[in-house]
């Protein structure tokens, strides 16, 4: 008798990246309809960065803006809105919520990235009404976003779900985060770069063409990248015995060559009853889940289901 009507209204979606500034407008079921894309100057000042995410917003202005999400890299602090630590961004304790939400008047959520992308896959895509899933990005960092028992689970400071830091060999190589022998040192495309070059290649490019022709000094690289990956989804899964991984990220577009891999090594000694039911799925929203889950954060922040929360 009664449907929601998706297009009364719309949210902004918003992702800070190093170098650019991505604010999608959506309408109230999470359809993209229209993307601003702006270059960020280096160094990134955060009263820059948000005067410019502002503007982004007033461009998308054409619609009735319900409020804004913004996602980033790092760990944030959901509840006060503020960026406690992005390495990628050179950032920390940046209040972002409240400056933005006095300037556009609206009402801002601020998420980790990757936790968006996973409340979009949630949502929308690979990962739609399970309870318990683990969102995996593969690409300049290696991230995840955990759903444990039908709640996004952050940790005490949005730290949870650090799988790119997971130890697999403590004399390994230097990471960023300080550790040494960290799953981002072997299979971050900075990592799978550099492996590249030690072995002739010229770049990613070059790398993943040559694997596809079947040269083996190349798809040593992404078989190698498949075995890690696997061992660290592998400790996700004694850990959460989770129901399903979802893998995404920019790196999924060589899936093809490291899979079977990542397939074998997770399933290689691990509690069968674990892994037997476990699905692993591709996302489905590609990078546009970064945006459209930045923009969830609006419609689940002002339409939550306090009735449906209680029956469950
Ligand atoms: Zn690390």
């Amino acid at each position: 008798m009664l449907s929601f009507n998706h297009s009364y209204a719309c949210t902004v979606g918003m992702k800070i990246e190093r170098d650019r500034l991505l604010a999608a407008q959506l309408d109230l079921a999470g359809a993209i309809l229209r993307v601003e894309r702006q270059p960020l100057p280096t160094p990134l000042e955060p009263d820059d960065v948000l005067r410019q995410a502002a503007h982004a917003v007033d461009a998308l202005r054409d619609k009735r803006i319900l409020g804004v999400g913004v996602g980033i890299s790092g760990f944030v602090d959901a509840t006060r809105g503020v960026d406690l630590y992005s390495p990628i961004l050179g950032w920390r304790d940046v209040p972002v919520a409240s400056p933005l939400s006095e300037e556009l008047e609206l009402p801002v959520w601020v998420e980790n990235d990757v936790n968006a992308l996973t409340l979009a896959e949630w949502r929308y895509g690979a990962a739609q009404s399970m309870r318990d899933f683990v969102c995996i990005t593969v690409g300049e960092g290696i991230g995840a976003g955990l759903v444990v028992g039908g709640r996004l689970y952050r940790g005490r400071f949005g730290g949870a779900g650090e799988v790119g830091h997971f130890c697999l060999d403590p004399e390994g190589p230097t990471c960023r985060c300080g550790g040494r022998g960290c799953v981002e040192t072997y299979v971050s495309d900075g990592a799978i770069e550099a492996e590249a070059r030690a072995r002739g290649f010229r770049s990613l490019g070059e790398l993943s063409t040559s694997a596809r022709s079947g040269m083996g000094k190349a798809r040593e690289v992404y078989q190698r990248m498949g075995r890690v990956l696997g061992i660290g989804a592998k400790n996700v899964v004694n850990l959460l015995n989770p129901e399903a991984i979802v893998l995404g990220g920019e790196r999924m577009a060589d899936s093809d060559l490291f899979l079977n891999s990542f397939h074998q090594e997770l399933r290689r000694h691990a509690f069968s009853h674990e892994t037997r039911e476990l699905k692993v799925l591709p996302a489905q929203l590609g990078s546009d889940g970064f945006l459209i889950g930045a923009g969830t954060l609006v419609t689940e922040g002002l339409f939550q289901r306090p009735a449906l929360e209680v029956a469950t």
